[in-house]
């Protein structure tokens, strides 16, 4: 009976009795907050991704506002960010004062693209909007876009690259001839930031992760995650509050020398994350083995269903395994289908409406036409599709998504 059966999201994390040890060590430990989880957590990420330097922070949205921060984003800037993409992407810009500049999206695989880019710029100049200081690509699903092609593209207007890698966790490949690195390595852009929000590929409960090669943007990162201050006696400015009589530096003293927040993720969600972290290569597998599976399953219902398109550059962990359905030609729409589907106790979710859709962004910007970014909305749906998962539950979206569309509902 379909009753009896787990309902299925379309993602969940999957917690194992040592990450719930991991954390207890640390609820027993003298460090609830700012220890040596934060610091192990931090460098293991480095380590995984080849970079240099890896901040951790309270979640990806933050990661993203402490990068926009970082890189001097604000008012009398404007960046480029794709129209199909979580919220945060562009919100982090207004955070900071800039102005967001909607890109479209190749309408197969929902990535911003070097074309697409190139016009976003090409509509920036000719209305006049602030220069264009930044863009941020998203790995859609876990799939890289051109990098190596965006990244030449900024270079050449002033832009700084700024990732957002929030669904592409133990993904390689940056772009189409590029030498293969894990994304996060941040050789084709100057951040790259996280998501460690439950339905991800790794988890922390929340928390987020920006990594970088350059080490100034990287003290800079740390020091905008807790309140803009300083405690580094040779960084003081005003000496005569910093040092005693004899040159040596108060012991209580520090210093903000600009505004920043409390983006601080704790000991004990770094040591979920670090857990969690030991698992990638095991939740990588499976999610490879579950792709292929979806994608050798789902064969039959094409036209009509189809797999988004992969990119060829990439070796993906994703983490969304998205079909484009064509409801017209199924002779159903997409809320009949994913009630259709609730009814069988299968979650679906649609990632994601386009931003500049939204109420606020219509209001700020107007109406713009992206037509790419329409297509793959009206198209788009992510089927269950987590490392818990089994081949039986597989089964079940497989024959649910066959009988409805074949309208045997
Ligand atoms: C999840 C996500 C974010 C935000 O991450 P949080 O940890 O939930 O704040 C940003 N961008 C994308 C593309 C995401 O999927």
């Amino acid at each position: 009976m379909a009753e009896a059966q787990p309902f299925l999201p379309y993602g969940r994390q999957q917690i194992d009795e040592d990450d719930i040890a991991a954390v207890a060590r640390v609820l027993r430990s003298d460090w609830l907050t700012g220890g040596p989880a934060v610091d192990a957590f931090e460098a293991e990420f480095a380590r995984i991704v080849a970079a240099p330097f890896a901040v951790a922070c309270a979640n990806g949205t933050a990661g993203l506002h402490l990068a926009a921060l970082a890189a001097r984003l604000g008012t009398g800037a404007s960046a480029v960010v794709p129209a199909v993409t979580f919220l945060a992407t562009a919100n982090c810009l207004r955070y900071v004062g800039a102005e967001v500049v909607f890109a479209d999206v190749d309408p197969a695989s929902g990535l911003l693209t070097p074309e697409t880019f190139e016009a976003a710029l090409a509509r920036a100049r000719k209305q006049g909007a602030a220069p264009v200081k930044a863009v941020l690509p998203v790995h859609l699903g876990g799939q890289t876009c051109d990098l190596v092609a965006i990244a030449e593209i900024a270079r050449r207007e002033g832009a700084i690259v700024i990732e957002d890698a929030c669904h592409a966790i133990g993904t390689s490949g940056v772009g189409p001839g590029a030498e293969s690195e894990p994304v996060g390595a941040c050789r084709n852009s100057a951040m790259a930031v996280f998501s460690f929000h439950p339905v991800k590929t790794v988890t922390s409960g929340e928390g987020g992760m920006v990594t970088t090669r350059d080490a100034e943007l990287a003290a800079r990162l740390r020091r905008l995650r807790s309140h803009g201050m300083t405690r580094e006696a040779d960084l003081f400015e005003i000496e005569a509050q910093g040092f005693g009589a004899d040159g040596s530096p108060n012991p209580w003293y520090y210093e903000m020398a600009e505004m920043g927040f409390n983006y601080r993720l704790p000991d004990i969600n770094c040591a979920l994350g670090l857990s969690q972290l030991a698992k990638l290569p095991r939740f990588a597998e499976r999610r490879r083995r579950l792709a292929a599976r979806y994608d050798s399953l789902l064969a039959r219902l094409a036209p009509v269903l189809r797999p988004v398109l992969r990119s060829q550059w990439c070796d993906p962990v994703l983490h969304l395994y998205a079909v484009l359905i064509d409801f017209a030609a199924a002779g159903i729409s997409r809320g009949a289908l994913m009630r259709a589907l609730a009814a069988r106790g299968i979650g679906s979710q649609v990632h994601y409406i386009p931003v500049h859709r939204q109420p606020y962004y219509r209001e700020r910007y107007g109406t713009l036409a992206l037509p790419g970014a329409d297509a793959y909305y009206e198209r788009c749906l992510s089927l269950p599709f987590f490392p818990a998962m089994t081949e039986a539950d597989q089964d079940r979206v497989v024959e649910a998504l066959d009988s409805i569309l074949a309208g045997r509902a």
